[in-house]
């Protein structure tokens, strides 16, 4: 049976029960059996689903893993945790993990005003604040406000001219003031698609010069006990822990240095984020070299033996988890609308009585294939095939001839694939793989829902939620219903070798699941061809099983024209007046279609066809 990589990137949250996919709790739900009763509704695109408690158990299983790192190593420090917004600001995710995150003092990080003033709203009463980023005076006041209110705020400036933007704004604003975070500008970098931000050349951080020039500036404008951290940030999804250890290094003996400037309030270590998860569904290509144990581990570690030998206090750590909390909790569950090869069955052949005789050689193929000879009459299949459409463009065959060489193609691949997939000895079965692949139309958006596959090539695992008792055959290239090249996921035998199920979506639906979609991706979603964000729906836990929370239908397209800033009322009358001045239709039946104006105006994009 083939698990699609599940034991590798799913961390036990699913398991596989009766052929289907399904959360691993008490009363094992089947996804499919949640997907159905939301569509049963009459919500038919993709859909978004949401598991609160695959939120809860991020936060408890980092704060378990550094809870045990410090009492390994009897350190004093304190540990907390914030989540970077940027990661996902939707509401659905945020209100989940803060209400989830109050009995651990989970916090939020902001890096924009949009942010921050979202912190001051949401964030758990006493939560750690920390605000990253580039920042103006206006952001810089906000902060403050954030302060007098009471939050617990840390302004973590990225370069001199914050500070003294920060400076000359205490002098205006009242007494409570936030507190003060430099950002390190450190020499390691990370590793992995996303180190661009540590080293030296990034885009972010103090030198040591601005450093010492920093601590001057706080202890003249008397603000220094107003300092109480510092900050690094090597990068989202850290692939290897070595460059972690040597930034910890540099950084543990910046913090001692700046203590012995006089900078005594110093007291913290911001980590960032980076904390890798596994996204890989094929072993050989894993994300990441180590475990959270051994990052937790490393840094307690790391920090104790520096401040022990530079005879400084033990720092708190703050780290900024936001890929590692948020991916696993969401899911997206998309329709197969089609498989473009399905057509191709015996009754689309059309022979003539006179065949060409490539033709004929074809049929012959395709009569006698046997399991010893599937590899050999395909590839014989194959050649001749394009033999026939070179004879084609040469005008020697006609466009039914044609026809019947690509349907004969296809169900001799289609025989072989299974005679080689019964043979114990696969190794032929995935030669012929890459011929015979096919193409399963999805009822989603890439760009909308996998930005990072189109941007950065990252994959998401991906497997049916049903049907997992019995062996897939086909390659599966997934194409998305937006009318962009780029909106695929191909076949690839060594990075990507998907196999999917033989199915007629025509008599049966067939959902895939494409996991690990809850960081980063929503808020990067484009609205390429004007699909938007999904129907979201939060499915919570319950001893009996489970509950649909929160439906959230996906926009509809005048909604989607109004973000676009179109005057909707200006679109609405006009296609009503050309509606009127039409003479083709009589007044009922422009009154009817008026209606379904209404209707398709007032509904989403996604395809409703078939599934
Ligand atoms: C993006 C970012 C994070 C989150 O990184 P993850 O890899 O998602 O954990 C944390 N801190 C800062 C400053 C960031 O810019």
């Amino acid at each position: 049976m083939n698990d699609f990589g599940l034991s590798i990137w799913g961390n036990s949250n699913f398991i596989i029960e009766n052929g289907k996919v399904c959360i691993n709790s008490a009363s094992k739900p089947a996804i499919i059996d949640i997907v159905k009763e939301i569509r049963d509704d009459g919500y038919r695109g993709p859909l978004l689903l949401r598991f609160p408690h695959l939120i809860q158990k991020q936060i408890e299983q980092i704060h378990a893993s550094f809870a045990k790192a410090k009492k390994e190593f009897a350190y004093e420090g304190k540990f907390n945790a914030v989540f970077p917004l940027k990661v996902n600001q939707y509401p659905g995710f945020v209100k989940n993990l803060t209400s989830l995150g109050k009995p651990y003092n989970y916090g939020l990080e902001a890096g924009s005003k949009a942010e921050l003033l979202l912190t001051m709203a949401y964030n758990n009463d006493g939560a750690p604040i920390t605000v990253n980023g580039f920042k103006d005076k206006e952001l810089i006041n906000i902060g403050f406000i954030a302060a007098e209110m009471g939050h617990n705020i840390t302004l973590t400036i990225e370069g001199l001219n914050e500070l003294e933007a920060i400076i000359a704004t205490a002098k205006e604003r009242f007494k409570p003031k936030p507190k003060i975070g430099l950002r390190i500008r450190l020499h390691s970098t990370g590793a992995g698609i996303w180190a661009k931000s540590g080293g030296i050349h990034s885009k972010f951080g103090l030198t040591s010069t601005e450093l010492i020039e920093a601590v001057n500036m706080l202890k003249k404008a008397n603000l220094l006990d107003h300092f109480t951290m510092i900050h690094f940030h090597l990068g989202s999804q850290i692939s290897e822990i070595h460059p972690l250890k040597k930034a910890l290094i540099e950084a543990g003996n910046i913090y001692a240095e700046l203590r012995k400037m006089g900078a005594t309030n110093l007291k913290a270590i911001n980590l960032g984020g980076g904390l890798a998860i596994e996204y890989s569904q094929f072993k050989e290509a894993s994300s990441r070299n180590y475990t959270l144990n051994e990052y937790a581990n490393d840094v307690v570690y790391m920090l104790k033996t520096i401040t022990e030998q530079k005879k400084e206090i033990q720092p708190d750590i703050f780290i900024e988890s936001g890929r590692f909390i948020s991916a696993s909790h969401a899911l997206l569950v998309a329709p197969v609308l089609e498989l473009f090869s399905q057509e191709y069955t015996e009754e689309k052949l059309n022979l003539k009585k006179n065949n060409p005789n490539l033709i004929t050689e074809l049929i012959d193929l395709y009569n006698s294939i046997k399991p010893s000879n599937a590899l050999e009459y395909l590839h014989d299949a194959i050649h001749h095939t394009e033999s026939v459409l070179t004879l084609f463009d040469l005008g020697y065959v006609d466009l039914q001839d044609r026809s019947n060489a690509e349907v004969l193609l296809r169900l001799i691949g289609k025989k072989a694939v299974v005679m080689l997939g019964n043979k114990s000895n696969s190794s032929d079965l995935e030669k012929i793989q890459k011929e015979v692949q096919e193409r399963y139309l999805v009822n989603f958006s890439i760009f909308q829902s996998l930005p990072d596959f189109w941007g950065l090539k990252q994959n998401f695992p991906i497997m049916p939620l049903d049907r997992l008792d019995e062996r897939p055959t086909l390659p599966a290239s997934i194409w998305d219903i937006t009318c962009d090249s780029d909106g695929e996921i191909s076949y690839n035998d060594e990075t990507n070798p998907l196999l999917l199920h033989d199915v007629d979506v025509e008599k049966e639906d067939y959902f895939l699941g494409f996991f690990l979609v809850g960081a980063y991706q929503e808020v990067l979603g484009m609205k390429h061809n004007l699909f938007t964000h999904p129907t979201e729906a939060t499915i919570e836990l319950t001893p009996q099983g489970y509950e649909i929370k929160d439906l959230l239908e996906s926009q509809s397209i005048l909604d989607i024209m109004e973000d676009m800033d179109y005057d909707v009322y200006e679109i609405q009358d006009t296609l009503n007046e050309r509606l009127e001045k039409s003479e083709l239709i009589n007044d009922t039946q422009k009154k009817q279609v008026l209606g379904e104006l209404y209707l398709f105006l007032n509904d989403n994009s996604y395809l409703k066809t078939i599934n």
